[in-house]
């Protein structure tokens, strides 16, 4: 019988206690004996619910404090010289000083820098080495929580992360898969002792075994694969793999001498056959078939068809799973009370997913009927078709004559990315506005209040191009998916983003429509109050699905699509509107960004063509903008070009001019108008004049200086209103004083 087991579990438990007690702990209202107190909890309801859904085997080390990948740095001792001064009380708080610069003992200082986990939403904690390196085990807590799940009557199987995705996804001053030989030894180390505590199986992670890896990378890793199987003979390794297809790797990791290898079903299901090929005759096959990233029920009934030959052949050596760690799904869908019935059927969070996988393993036993055949999912070819329709019929040169004739803006003209300051005030209305505790109309009183008067303050900071400061939403993706048919939002569908952090995506249930109009009330509001131009505000089609849990019976093409389809008829009754300059903001282009080169043409020709779509509509004379807010835009330069927004507003001021160059490169560059940030919204301080002149001075080299426009570098709705209006006063007096200078 085929066996059952997951490759890690969502740790912020189901009404995020962990959230709860790690702020509670850094803000000094609980002891760390309670903080410890939830932690274990967790873990002791995660793998009763594992063993509840009759798995195998129970994930141990999947849980963190904050980020797994920090658990690692901290078990190798790869701790940057910065976090030896300003004594610690203990361990745990030092674990939070390299998360986040602070804990409740020691010196503050410069955290650890954070970035994407592979192509999630997930953030991780990027391990620094030093050119000299070393390493030395600290594991005590990976074994305590084996012992501690063993104590509880499970079989418990370490998950850990292999060396080689740990070093690459560390940041080295030189190589750093040169570190390899001084790492090895501890991860020998780790799984004696693993081994020495009765345990049976080791999950062991390597997922850029699914990238495009350099041949030095594939080369070692079957002498370090060698050298780790001698080191704990006894001990059976499960090679993980996930989020993308093996391809070119895939030999390579069926021929590793590890007992079994875990790939992922949904991102690569035509990978199956080749994978039960290169099986070796011992080897476990890990199927990961339920979508660990998504909060649809299953297709068991699909999953018993294909599998039902292989079970018979493989038997125990089969052993299904989600595709990848549950961590990237929400915990529990019990805790959603308001859904209507029609939508909890069809959905499964992590809880949910773990009994599939019992239902799965028993209908392969034969034990239940299968479900009917499913849909299959459209083809995008239809999509393609529909969007041939998306260019402005007027190039570029010629729109921007005909947009400077009417709006007359100095050289340098200034703006801001389109959020303002959400006040105490402002979240307290809102909420009282959504208990029901005052009216609609009292609501939108308030509203229109807060945008006379960010509107107020901007004409006397003397900026060019106005916002009307986005008051009415709390979230760019929400207040469209709120707006729009065919999102679901859930009451409790949290998904870590990072540490004590968590994201609660919309759900895309079906077809999308725009039942009305969604800010225009506000747009031409704020219109009415000035005679400077006020830009639209919308947040785009790739942004809200990639921020959104997709459908899976059609193409995220095709939801796409129906998005740009909203979104043009909004940009379209905005500009009858009279509002002449709009801003369609695309920050997750790049998140969707497959994690295979050869994946990208196809993304980016449907993702651009959906950016295109929603304003391809619009008079010549009418100014469209984007906003991306990220550094190394290097990978998809081409794509944002082919944007062909009129003006494009970018996040650069916390990285060095290097961005620029890519911006304003001879041989490509990005063709129309650009404004880089100048300062950097994320840190309360406020930028002197003399440095943001020199700044400007600076991109005033690199970007012509026609084609440039001066902003800060993203929205300003987590600054409060007087750190945004001395900033954005020395930003204006900035653009003056080098306007002079022209
Ligand atoms: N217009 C949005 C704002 O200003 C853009 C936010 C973003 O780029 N993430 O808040
Ligand atoms: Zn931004």
């Amino acid at each position: 019988m085929a066996q059952t087991h997951i490759l890690g579990y969502p740790r912020i438990g189901a009404g995020r206690e962990l959230k709860k007690a790690q702020e509670a702990y850094w803000k000094g209202e609980i002891s760390q004996q309670e903080l410890l107190a939830v932690g274990a909890e967790i873990r002791r309801g995660n793998w009763q619910a594992q063993r509840d859904a009759g798995l195998s085997r129970v994930a141990v080390g999947d849980f963190a404090w904050y980020d797994q990948v920090l658990n690692h740095t901290l078990m190798f001792g790869v701790v940057p010289a910065r976090f030896d001064e300003g004594a610690v009380d203990s361990r745990l708080d030092q674990y939070f000083r390299l998360a986040r610069g602070r804990a409740p003992s020691g010196e503050p200082v410069a955290a650890s820098a954070m970035t994407k986990w592979f192509d999630t939403n997930y953030h991780y904690l990027v391990p620094e080495f030093a050119a000299d390196q070393s390493f030395a085990l600290d594991s005590d807590w990976l074994l305590e929580e084996v012992r501690e799940a063993q104590s509880q009557g499970h079989s418990a199987k370490p998950v850990v992360i292999g060396p080689l995705t740990y070093l690459w996804l560390g940041r080295a001053e030189g190589e750093a898969l040169d570190l390899l030989p001084k790492l090895l030894p501890c991860y020998e180390q780790l799984l004696q002792q693993i081994a020495g505590a009765g345990v049976d199986w080791v999950q062991i992670d390597e997922p850029i075994l699914g990238l495009d890896l350099p041949v030095t990378w594939c080369d070692i890793f079957a002498p370090a694969y060698q050298q780790l199987a001698a080191a704990a003979p006894s001990l059976k390794l499960l090679l993980a793999t996930y989020f993308s297809s093996l391809r070119e790797n895939l030999p390579l990791a069926f021929s590793l001498p590890v007992a079994g290898v875990h790939i992922d079903c949904v991102r690569a299901p035509e990978e199956l056959p080749a994978a039960v090929e290169a099986l070796g005759e011992d080897q476990v096959l890990s199927v990961g078939v339920l979508n660990g990233r998504n909060v649809w029920r299953g297709d068991l009934g699909k999953w018993q068809r294909q599998l039902q030959p292989l079970e018979r052949q493989l038997g125990e050596r089969l052993w299904l799973s989600a595709s990848c760690s549950l961590l990237h799904c929400p915990v529990d869908l019990e805790t959603e009370t308001a859904l209507p019935a029609e939508q909890l059927r069809k959905l499964a969070y992590g809880r949910q997913k773990l009994n599939e996988l019992g239902q799965l393993q028993s209908l392969l036993k034969g034990e239940a009927a299968a479900g009917e055949e499913s849909a299959a999912p459209s083809t995008a070819a239809a999509v393609a078709a529909e969007l041939e329709d998306i260019w402005r019929p007027q190039a570029y040169g010629e729109r921007a004559a005909l947009q400077r004739e009417r709006w007359q803006l100095p050289p340098l003209p200034t703006t801001t990315i389109g959020s303002f300051p959400q006040t105490d005030l402002l979240r307290r209305v809102r909420k009282q506005f959504r208990n029901g505790e005052i009216s609609e109309a009292d609501y939108k009183e308030h509203l229109r209040a807060e945008i006379a008067e960010a509107i107020r303050r901007q004409e006397i900071l003397g900026l060019d191009v106005l916002v009307h400061g986005e008051a009415e939403r709390n979230d760019m993706v929400e207040y469209f998916g709120e707006q729009l048919d065919g999102f679901v939002h859930t009451g409790n569908g949290w998904v870590q983003s990072y540490g004590s952090r968590c994201v609660k995506p919309p759900i895309i249930f079906g077809d999308i429509s725009r039942p009305e109009p969604m800010t225009v009330e506000w747009s031409s509001y704020a219109q009415s109050l000035t005679s400077k131009p006020v830009k639209g505000m919308l947040t785009g089609p790739v942004t809200i699905l990639n921020w959104s849990f997709p459908r899976e019976d059609i193409s995220r093409s095709e939801s796409c699509l129906q998005i740009a389809k909203a979104l043009r008829q909004e940009v379209l009754d905005l500009e009858a509107a009279g509002i002449g300059i709009i801003q369609i903001d695309e920050p997750a282009l790049r998140e969707g960004v497959p994690l295979r080169e050869s994946e990208h043409q196809d993304y980016f020709s449907w993702a651009v063509a959906c950016f295109r779509y929603t304003c391809s509509k619009v008079k010549p004379e009418t100014q469209i903008h984007t906003h991306m807010c990220y550094s190394n835009f290097n990978a998809i330069m081409n794509a944002i070009v082919a944007l062909d927004a009129d003006v494009i507003t970018i996040e650069s001021a916390r990285s060095d001019l290097q961005l620029l160059h890519a911006f304003a490169g001879k041989n490509g560059g990005y063709p129309n108008e650009i404004g880089p940030g100048i300062y950097d919204i994320h840190s309360p301080n406020v930028p002197e004049r003399e440095e943001l002149v020199a700044r400007l001075r600076k991109i005033a080299e690199a970007i012509p200086p026609e084609k440039l426009w001066v902003n800060p570098d993203c929205g300003l709705k987590t600054r409060n209103w007087a750190e945004v209006g001395s900033s954005l006063l020395n930003m204006v007096e900035a653009a003056r004083a080098l306007r002079a200078e022209l």
